[in-house]
């Protein structure tokens, strides 16, 4: 098939949610993807912070080959051991309780969410039930998830949301300290990902933990994004000298398949138990060996290489003064390109049709999220396209 006639058929056929860009893309290796027609492409953007190892990592393929033979459903009906040793390893690597396996960011977001509430409902009976948020965060799709959103264009078209929720501005700890006695959680990214790569400042994160422990708010962070290595530790929350009491994570764990789930800390080990929770694909054994070959590649020798790539690309980018930019923003391979003078969306395009694949973010950045084993030759190649978009 050839490019034209794939796109004639998605066009036909497929429910037109998502503008895509004109690339159809056939397979991969390394860091570098091939189209339908043979063009090559480096890869910038990993479908959305998603193949971590890269395509055809041979341990990987490994992994998800020998599951898929043995067995590649269970149901959670019935013990399955790729399930209790990912969660061990999570759980030895970040030092929280215990997981709980689901498929997509938003729907592990909806199970911290209810994991909040029940907390709160436990302790204190009905009333408490908000969760603070921050503004320009993302959290989802799903109505509720949305309503947790902190961005104003998120909410239309598909009233009622979920109630319960109230958006913060980052850094304003006053904003913080003037809640009422409805708040249950504060759910927050530790970078604004999908909001224009925006860290959040050690100083107000650390007050804030602090403050939430004080009116015992469950501190939820949301690392769909920054978790599993991303931005050179295992999740983000670690470079920022802070226990939450649950955590999310999706994107990145299964290096391509989907999944996501839960870690929470030995407070909120019991809280939801059985039959408040559950989810009929979560943990599949698949994905779930998929996320142990991801954990196997990223070990802590590969988080200090992580920061390394991400310090050579940004040091890259700000030495050549292109007027186009403003400056980078993030942490290991999590970067922003802030840009003015001519659209982020029309500096990605471009990017894109010669042969580098970028993300966008908030209104004015490009976004990086490279596979975290991408080469110093792949980076290299990835810089060349940009720099002459970017110096033109
Ligand atoms: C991508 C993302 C989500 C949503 O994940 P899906 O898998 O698309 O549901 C939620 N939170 C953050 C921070 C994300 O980056």
């Amino acid at each position: 098939m050839t490019f034209a006639q794939l796109k004639a058929l998605d066009q036909s056929y497929t429910m037109q949610t998502y503008g895509r860009f004109d690339v159809g893309l056939d397979h991969g290796e390394g860091a570098t993807l091939y189209g339908l027609d043979g063009e090559e492409y480096i890869d910038f953007a990993s479908g959305i912070g998603v193949n971590s190892v890269g395509y055809g990592n041979p341990h990987w393929v490994e992994a998800v080959t020998t599951q898929a033979k043995k067995l590649a459903h269970t149901s959670n009906l019935y013990y399955s051991q790729p399930y209790a040793e990912l969660a061990e390893r999570l759980c030895r690597r970040s030092g929280m309780a215990c997981a709980f396996f689901s498929n997509s960011g938003a729907e592990a977001n909806e199970g911290i969410l209810k994991l909040a509430r029940k907390y709160s409902f436990d302790k204190y009976g009905p009333g408490r039930s908000t969760v603070l948020t921050l503004r320009n965060s993302f959290h989802g799709r799903t109505i509720t998830t949305l309503a947790a959103t902190g961005q104003d264009v998120f909410h239309n078209y598909f009233f009622p949301f979920t109630e319960g929720f109230r958006y913060l501005p980052a850094g304003d700890l006053d904003a913080l300290r003037g809640q009422g006695e409805d708040v249950c959680a504060v759910l927050l990214e530790l970078i604004q990902g999908e909001g224009g790569v925006y860290p959040m400042d050690r100083g107000y994160v650390q007050a804030l933990a602090q403050y939430c422990r004080q009116r015992d708010w469950l501190l939820l962070i949301d690392e769909v994004q920054t978790g599993i290595g991303r931005t050179g530790s295992l999740f983000c929350f670690q470079q920022y000298g802070v226990e939450p009491d649950a955590l999310t994570f999706a994107k990145g764990i299964a290096g391509g398949l989907p999944m996501s789930g839960v870690l929470a800390s030995e407070k909120c080990r019991s809280v939801l138990g059985p039959g408040t929770h559950a989810t009929t694909f979560g943990g599949n054994p698949v994905s779930a060996a998929a996320a142990l070959a991801v954990l196997d590649i990223l070990d802590d020798a590969q988080m200090e290489k992580i920061k390394a790539k991400g310090a050579y690309l940004r040091g890259q980018i700000e030495h050549w003064n292109a007027p186009l930019v403003d400056g980078t923003r993030g942490m290991g391979l999590m970067i922003g390109i802030g840009v003015h003078g001519k659209s982020h969306k029309e500096l990605a395009a471009e990017m894109i049709s010669r042969g580098l694949l970028v993300l966008t973010a908030g209104t004015d950045t490009i976004r990086l999220l490279p596979p975290l084993t991408i080469t110093y030759e792949e980076m290299d190649k990835g810089l060349a396209i940009m720099r002459e978009v970017l110096c033109g």
